[in-house]
């Protein structure tokens, strides 16, 4: 089996072309800087394009009988496994992740994939019931065409096929844009990888360019009628008012509390503390960027969790020691020590940190910051490798201080009482909650979204089915009825 060609051009319509922009961009390795492929770049006349292919392919596809697009699922699924080597070195290339990021990712793909190859044969439609007799109420559950994907840089491949899989396996054509720093593993690799499993042509556009280019264009197109959206939440807010009438599932930015009460088992907090917000150098929007700790156990706490931070590895993401690489380009590298400099100014207290270093200069250590929850790295969402710990009075001051927040992604609480953790868990302002357990989710198919600025929808499972499928009511009058006007 060789390796996928390389990827400068991308499935437009029926055919792999280079796009039509006239100017390129390279995907870079973000630790050695090397150029990874130079990208033409994709413009309005590719998207139209796409997007009548996709419409004129979604037809027979839907015809196609459950099983025949459950079958291209598992065979994806199949194709994963058996790539699964060049499918890490991508990741670990493109988006600087470490191996054991790369694996978890390419984990992740693999399962939503299987999990939508079940897809196909739990879209049910109901007999309702009817008031007026002799008439038969039928609501078939129908793909609903065309669904645009947008997806990040951070996990790329995952972030992208979590609606692609679904939607595509419950009878859509899909058009997939993914970000400018991770063409390859967000959108083309997945391409070549569904073509290799049997996906017709024309399904399964990928449309490479930027967001300010073509962003508009994706949203406002009068063809997709759901926009599937991961990214930022200014990005995200911009896209609810460009999408008029079209559904719009919004995966946003998060500012995650991992909550240590007064009856936690400290080891286990600061374990989970230290992947849970230094996983990816911090790059992942469920990551806790606070840690909002019950001042009894403050001091020990912070402690031994500096002490931890301290023994990271920070360096090449291809080498299996390495537990942090490079943050994802210099603008965000920028933001993140922009964050710092306005808390410290702001009177935080930075226990550990460091300056960039590496090839591309993008290596950065791990931060610890002792603040309120009023400096920038508390009140942002930082997406780098820093953590703020935050002191409360008590469990209602931690709470508060949790919810003081625009976001409602991802949380964590930490107790020894599992009942009382859930009892602090539901009264945070959340999609997810987890009890003694980071908040870094690592459960391909489960209840995932926001709440607040991080954004509607929820992925996995019977929500990814609900959300590419819709009703169409048909009603059959089957005796004839007295029409009096
Ligand atoms: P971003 O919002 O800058 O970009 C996301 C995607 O949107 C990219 O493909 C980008 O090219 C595109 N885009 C940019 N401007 C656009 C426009 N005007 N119209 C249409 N598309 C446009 O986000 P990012 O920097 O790539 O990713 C980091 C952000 O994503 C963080 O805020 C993070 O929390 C969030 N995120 C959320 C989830 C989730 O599931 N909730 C998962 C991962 C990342």
């Amino acid at each position: 089996m060789s390796a996928y060609p390389d990827f400068d051009t991308m499935p437009i319509g029926s055919q792999w072309r280079a796009g039509a922009a006239g100017s390129t961009r390279e995907s870079t390795d973000p630790y050695s800087g090397d150029t990874l492929a130079e990208i033409p770049q994709a413009n309005e006349d590719d998207l139209n394009e796409a997007y009548e292919t996709a419409v004129a392919a979604q037809p027979d596809w839907a015809d196609a009988p459950p099983a025949e697009r459950a079958g291209v699922m598992r065979a994806a699924a199949d194709v994963m496994g058996r790539r699964k080597d060049e499918i890490v070195h991508w990741l670990v290339h493109e988006t600087g992740g470490t191996i054991a990021k790369a694996e978890l990712e390419w984990g992740l793909v693999r399962s939503v994939m299987w999990e939508a190859a079940s897809m196909p044969h739990h879209v049910e439609g109901r007999i309702m019931p009817s008031d007026i007799p002799g008439k038969e109420s039928r609501v078939y559950r129908e793909p609903v065409g065309v669904v645009a994907v947008i997806s990040p840089w951070n996990f790329p491949m995952q972030l992208s096929n979590r609606s692609v899989a679904p939607a595509l396996a419950v009878g859509n054509a899909v058009v997939l844009k993914p970000a400018g720093d991770t063409p390859i593993t967000g959108g083309l690799l997945l391409a070549r990888i569904f073509e290799e499993a049997g996906l017709p042509p024309g399904l399964l556009s990928v449309t490479v360019g930027s967001g300010s280019d073509i962003g508009d264009a994706i949203v406002e197109h009068p063809v997709p009628r759901v926009v599937s959206f991961t990214g930022s939440t200014p990005v995200g807010k911009g896209i609810a008012e460009k999408a008029g009438l079209k559904r719009l599932a919004l995966e946003l930015g998060g500012n995650g509390p991992l909550a240590v009460l007064d009856d936690a088992d400290l080891q286990l907090a600061v374990d989970a503390a230290v992947y849970g917000s230094y996983f990816h150098q911090g790059q992942i929007c469920m990551i806790a960027n606070r840690t909002i700790v019950d001042a009894s156990v403050h001091d020990e706490f912070l402690g031994r969790f500096v002490d931890r931070v301290k023994a990271l590895t920070v360096g090449d993401p291809s080498d299996p020691k390495t537990q942090l690489g490079p943050v994802i380009n210099s603008s965000q590298l920028e933001g993140i020590q922009d964050k710092l400099k306005r808390s410290r100014d702001a009177g935080a207290e930075q226990l550990l940190g460091g300056d960039p270093f590496g090839p591309a200069g993008l290596c950065l250590p791990p931060h610890v910051v002792s603040a309120g929850n009023d400096v920038a790295t508390a009140r942002e969402e930082v997406f780098g490798p820093v953590m703020t710990v935050i002191r409360a009075d008590d469990e209602e001051d931690a709470l508060r201080i949790a919810n003081d927040t625009d976001y409602g992604l991802s949380s964590a609480v930490f107790s020894r009482d599992v009942n009382r953790a859930v009892r602090f868990g539901r009264r945070i302002q959340a999609g997810m909650t987890h009890v003694n357990d980071s908040p870094v989710n690592d459960d391909a198919n489960t209840a995932f979204g926001g709440e607040k600025g991080s954004g509607i929808g929820r992925f996995g499972g019977q929500w990814a089915i609900d959300e590419f499928t819709t009703d169409h009511w048909v009603s059959v009058q089957h005796t004839p009825r007295d029409y009096a006007i």
